[in-house]
């Protein structure tokens, strides 16, 4: 399906909408096809506007659909490679393994990474395009923090939230593409953080 979304469809916080809770996707029909193409074509155009990264993962919530849909690059490595895999009501049955602290960042987010504890290992069930059931054990630990990422964001939880009273959790994605920390007082300032 052809879509007209772009970069410019995409929602950033303080959007109160990132914190809503997203609802179980019942039937996948053409409405659910176009969002997913919806999806893919803001998360490449996204991507063609900044030189530093790569449009990674995307949750429906992030262009402003309250369903329960993630989408996945299939290779991160490779820009050339655009496609993506989809998650329909994806959940997380077990966490696994350590939890670790790696750099996360959002296309929500712009320009802020942050210090994020996750699970090395999880093991996600969801939905294909086709409503056949899809089941992810153990995968490594970049592609596990990408589903809890995502399906968080499916929960109405960004990952600033997981930090939001970390003071030294943070850093700015520089021009040249280089991290540099940032500091707290203006983390709060941009008004991102939860209220409480
Ligand atoms: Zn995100």
């Amino acid at each position: 399906m052809k879509s007209n979304y772009t970069r410019k469809n995409i929602i950033a916080l303080p959007d109160p909408q990132l914190r809503r809770k997203s609802a179980r996707v019942r039937t996948i029909d053409a409405k659910i096809l176009q969002l997913i193409d919806n999806m893919i074509a803001a998360a490449l155009d996204w991507e063609d506007s900044r030189p530093h990264e790569v449009a990674v993962a995307l949750a429906a919530v992030q262009i402003g659909a309250l369903e329960r849909v993630i989408i996945i690059r299939k290779n991160f490595d490779d820009k050339e490679n655009k496609k993506f895999l989809v998650l329909i009501n994806p959940e997380i049955i077990k966490k696994e393994g350590k939890i670790t602290l790696d750099s996360e960042g959002c296309l929500s987010v712009k320009n802020l990474y942050g210090q994020v504890p996750r699970h090395e290992k999880v093991r996600v069930r969801g939905l294909d395009i086709t409503g056949r059931e899809i089941r992810l054990k153990s995968p490594d630990p970049f592609i596990a923090r990408i589903l809890q990422h995502e399906i968080d964001h499916c929960n109405g939880i960004c990952f600033v939230d997981h930090i939001a009273d970390q003071q030294d959790a943070f850093s700015i994605l520089r021009e040249d593409g280089e991290l540099e920390p940032y500091p707290y007082e203006k983390v709060v300032k941009m008004g991102i953080l939860p209220d409480e």
